[in-house]
């Protein structure tokens, strides 16, 4: 397809005039050199960008709008819940009846020692409330230097202060002043990122599970107070954990007295094909992170779910010190919950999560056929809808490009000519593919074949 260029109007003229874009390089888009679009429609999935182009979105724009656009299921309940009652806060015991009906379809869904929810706004604050509910759990046992918090490198759990800290992806932290202290990161569990070519799978977790031991004691144990993970790390690459490594990694835990935060705004709601990751990975964490998938991203909505034992910490503090003084103004915003509500009851209606596990390994299949033999495919991987394809100047020989992003960014824009959106990831040469669940087996084939133009485009043989 020939990509008509997006108009340049007035309203054009606005955004690079007026609007700081995230992720976005702030000097090219202001003098207009980014090509950006402005998107005006989508259903299933499909967006449209105001020129009338349409592209199959193969990353669920921020693997985020997992039941597809254009669903008015979702819209009408916005729509109602806004004509009813738009806000009212959550503080001092209120409640509203959406945010109340989502609160038990989540506990329904969270595995059976989780306790209670806390909204929130986006990922990142949900993660800035798990470390805030942590600090404070370890405050009231009367340990307070117990406080440090271990992550790994190419995490990605957020962008604010504490968030980005937690994340670990160096661009997140340059020139930000960051990460914290107190913020500590572990080697990327990701096999083919093993730290020397001779170890095997096995070698690998054992040399990871060491580190994070040698960590914590050099540290001391009393001093740190949590662990954070993506049950399968997404923005650092789409990386699967080697075999056993959520298993030993909560047995090292669990000696320490140490909390897990396993973050699933990616996983939530049916990524892999399981309801949680933490379902998949046999994950059994003190504190989830939820977001995205929750409300397909028809509004801001997250959550931090605490388990049976931090919850009663936390209430018993109260009994002591007077209510739990941490609240955001839109805390189980009403709207966003109808969202929620409209947006799980889809989740069961249109079988996502059964879609997920059926499709998923279609996708990988897929990719497979179109991209496996090319001599820069250094690994094609994944779990449920979430895959990636790593391109390397020598797989054989374990040699990454040098320039990060230079492969996957021509790659993706490449696709992006044969109607189809997969996003270049950073830190690496790597193009991540996490569509809607609602995606179907001809609409993988798709993805695959402009996957399969895009490299004999970019790198041909
Ligand atoms: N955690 C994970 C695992 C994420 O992928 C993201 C966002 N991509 C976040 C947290 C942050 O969420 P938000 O952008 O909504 O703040």
């Amino acid at each position: 397809m020939t990509l008509q260029s997006p108009i340049n109007d007035e309203l054009a003229a606005w955004d690079r005039d007026c609007l700081l874009h995230p992720t976005t390089h702030t000097a090219q888009h202001a003098r207009g050199d980014v090509p950006g679009r402005i998107i005006t429609g989508g259903e299933g999935c499909t967006i449209i960008d105001r020129d009338g182009n349409r592209f199959l979105d193969g990353f669920a724009a921020l693997y985020c709008v997992n039941a597809g656009y254009g669903r008015s299921e979702i819209a009408d309940a916005m729509n109602e819940q806004a004509q009813k009652l738009a806000f009212f806060h959550a503080f001092a015991g209120h409640g509203n009846e959406p945010a109340i009906k989502l609160a038990r379809m989540i506990m329904d869904r969270a595995p059976d020692h989780m306790a209670r929810v806390y909204f929130g706004l986006s990922g990142s604050d949900a993660n800035e409330t798990n470390v805030k509910l942590i600090w404070q759990y370890n405050n009231l046992l009367g340990r307070p230097e117990k406080r440090k918090i271990i992550s790994r490198w190419r995490a990605y759990h957020g962008s604010g202060l504490v968030s980005g800290s937690l994340t670990g992806l160096a661009a997140y932290h340059a020139r930000f002043n960051l990460p914290l202290d107190g913020f500590l990161h572990t080697h990327t569990p990701h096999y083919l990122r093993r730290p020397d070519t001779d170890m095997t799978e096995a070698d690998f977790t054992n040399f990871l599970i060491t580190e994070l031991e040698a960590m914590i004691e050099a540290e001391g144990p009393d001093t740190i107070a949590a662990f954070i993970g993506e049950p399968i790390m997404g923005t650092g690459g789409i990386l699967p954990p080697p075999a056993g490594y959520w298993e030993r990694v909560q047995q090292v835990l669990a000696r320490h007295d140490i909390a897990l935060i396993a973050d699933e705004v990616v996983t939530g709601f049916g990524r892999l094909g399981s309801m949680f990751g933490s379902d998949h990975y046999g994950m059994k964490p003190d504190f989830m992170t939820i977001a995205k998938g929750l409300t397909s991203a028809y509004a801001p909505l997250s959550g931090s779910i605490i388990s049976q034992r931090i919850f009663d910490v936390l209430a018993d503090g109260t009994d002591q010190f007077g209510a739990l003084a941490h609240g955001w103004t839109y805390s189980a915003h009403p709207v966003s919950s109808a969202a929620g509500v409209a947006t799980l009851a889809l989740v069961d209606s249109m079988g996502l999560v059964e879609n997920a596990a059926h499709t998923g390994p279609k996708l990988l299949a897929a990719l497979r056929d179109a991209a496996g033999d090319h001599p820069n495919v250094g690994e094609i991987r994944g779990e449920g809808l979430l895959a990636a394809v790593e391109f390397m100047e020598n797989p054989a020989e374990r040699q990454f490009y040098d320039k990060p992003m230079a492969v996957s960014s021509a790659i993706s824009a490449a696709m992006l000519r044969h109607g189809v959106i997969a996003r270049p990831m950073p830190e690496g040469n790597i193009i991540g593919f996490a569509p809607p669940l609602c995606i179907t087996e001809d609409e993988i084939n798709q993805l695959a074949h402009a996957l399969h133009l895009a490299i004999a485009e970019v790198l041909p043989r």
